[in-house]
């Protein structure tokens, strides 16, 4: 089924060959989850399309579930007779550029390491007077995946496991027994397991929400402006915002070139024009004489919002329907980071539709993480506790190791509760009150 090149064949150019889908005993074997022992083959069947997985969403989410899936298939310790998946991707967008820079922590070798662009093994954090901390991360690195990477790594997946890439937007994901089905573009498809992540609502809305939402420039300069060595995770020094918090982000890939991001955590957007104004006003802060214009080139640009919110979303939408990716609560409320949830829940789910599983996606977070992630927001929200001192707080009292598995939810007890100890007593234990008090509104 792969394209020339190993491309990954678009639908206009190769349609799954259709597949004589097993009734029966087959099926009901299949019903109790051992769908994979008929895994790959295609049929073309008067109902139209059927295959084991649809992917609806093919992004962050849709394609680490493609990588991972291909992956496991490749791992040494598969055995031979797992059959892969027919899989097929359903995306009006294929994506390919350099649209997001996701950045995560781990612990030496990520689920997606041939797209890793940079890691670094030291962060610097900068308070709102210019005081700069550089905090080594133990035995912890900080990660760097360019989005083009990351694309053309799940295309080379996809294109192994002759995966179908249709490029139609999908306009409903109906539920059913043995089958779900998929209708786009007037077409329908029949899935064992649909794995959906385009935008939904939440399953229980909000209490709280912040927008995290930033531009970042790639910035060429004209002389050796930045240490390779030394991401600066969150410069507090730039001007802050009224209700809300704002940093600089600098992620350094040689003395010349990185990416320098402008950073709000608030509930309101700003104009396109005043992220640039923020982004030019962080240069000249960062780097005086040697960032204002004239000194460097703007060579691009990304921006983006991420909703930080306290709503629960579904994992599971019916029998067959999953959902996946910031769609099925992968976004950590603190602080906006999705990847490392995303490529874990992936994970779990590759191993379970290769070994006839069912494949629900384990909980992207852990309950307690996300009720102090619900007070953490309020606190922000409230203006309870100020954010640059809250992160600055929690950064001069533990290790950055610490903070960050715990921010990952992979922190010991008693690690996690030394964190929470360091986080301002007075303003969180309000927030816990008051977070507590909208909770029994929500549910009278
Ligand atoms: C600019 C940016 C930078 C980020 N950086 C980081 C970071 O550094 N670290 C981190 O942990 N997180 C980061 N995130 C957050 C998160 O990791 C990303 O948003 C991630 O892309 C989420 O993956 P997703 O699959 O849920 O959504 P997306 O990647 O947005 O994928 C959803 C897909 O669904 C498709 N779609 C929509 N409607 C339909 C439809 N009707 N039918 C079919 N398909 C449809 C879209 O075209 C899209 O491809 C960042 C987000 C942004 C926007």
């Amino acid at each position: 089924m792969n394209g020339p090149g190993g491309q990954v064949p678009d639908a206009e150019t190769a349609r799954p060959e259709l597949v004589s889908v097993p009734d029966g005993p087959q099926a009901a074997a299949a019903d109790q989850g051992t769908e994979t022992a008929w895994g790959r083959q295609w049929a073309r069947q008067a109902g139209g399309v059927q295959v084991d997985v649809a992917i609806v969403g093919a992004g962050g989410a849709g394609l680490g579930l493609v990588a991972a899936i291909d992956r496991l298939l490749n791992a040494a310790d598969v055995p031979r007779d797992v059959r892969p998946p027919s899989v097929v991707l359903l995306d009006p967008v294929h994506h390919r550029d350099d649209d997001r820079t996701w950045c995560f922590w781990d612990r030496g070798l990520s689920p997606v390491e041939p797209a890793v662009h940079r890691t670094w093994n030291q962060v610097a954090i900068v308070d709102r007077d210019g005081g700069e901390r550089r905090l080594p991360l133990g035995r912890l690195r900080y990660v760097m995946v360019r989005s083009s990477d990351f694309y053309a790594l799940a295309d080379d997946a996809a294109a192994r496991l002759g995966a179908v890439r249709i490029p139609v937007a999908v306009d409903e994901v109906i539920d059913g027994g043995s089958w779900a089905t998929v209708r786009a573009g007037g077409e329908e498809i029949r899935a064992r397991w649909v794995f959906d992540s385009r935008p939904a609502p939440p399953a229980r809305p909000a209490r709280t929400v912040l927008l995290q939402h930033f531009r970042g420039w790639r910035v060429r300069f004209n002389h050796r402006a930045l240490d390779p060595s030394l991401p600066v995770l969150m410069d507090f020094s730039v001007p802050q915002p009224a209700g809300g918090t704002a940093f600089g982000y600098v992620l350094p890939s040689d003395p010349f070139t990185g990416l320098v991001e402008y950073t709000q955590f608030s509930r309101t957007l700003l104009s396109p024009r005043a992220y640039d104004d923020a982004l030019a006003g962080y240069m000249v802060e960062r780097w005086g004489s040697g960032g204002v214009p004239g000194t460097y080139t703007v060579e691009g640009a990304e921006q983006g919002v991420i909703p930080m919110t306290d709503a629960a979303f579904a994992r599971r939408d019916g029998k067959r329907v999953m959902r996946i990716g910031v769609a099925g609560g992968a976004t950590r409320a603190s602080t906006g980071y999705a990847f490392t949830a995303m490529q874990r829940q992936a994970g779990s789910i590759a191993a379970d539709l290769l070994s006839g599983r069912r494949p629900t996606p384990p909980a992207p977070h852990r309950a307690r993480h996300r009720w102090l992630d619900a007070v953490m927001l309020r606190a922000l929200d409230s203006g309870g506790v100020d954010g640059p001192d809250l992160f600055t707080r929690l950064f001069e009292r533990n290790s950055a190791e610490r903070v960050l598995r715990f921010l990952d939810g992979a922190g010991s007890p008693a690690g996690d509760l030394a964190v929470i100890r360091s986080a301002p007593k007075g303003p969180m234990t309000r927030a816990a009150f008051a977070d507590l008090g909208a909770r029994l509104r929500l549910t009278r």
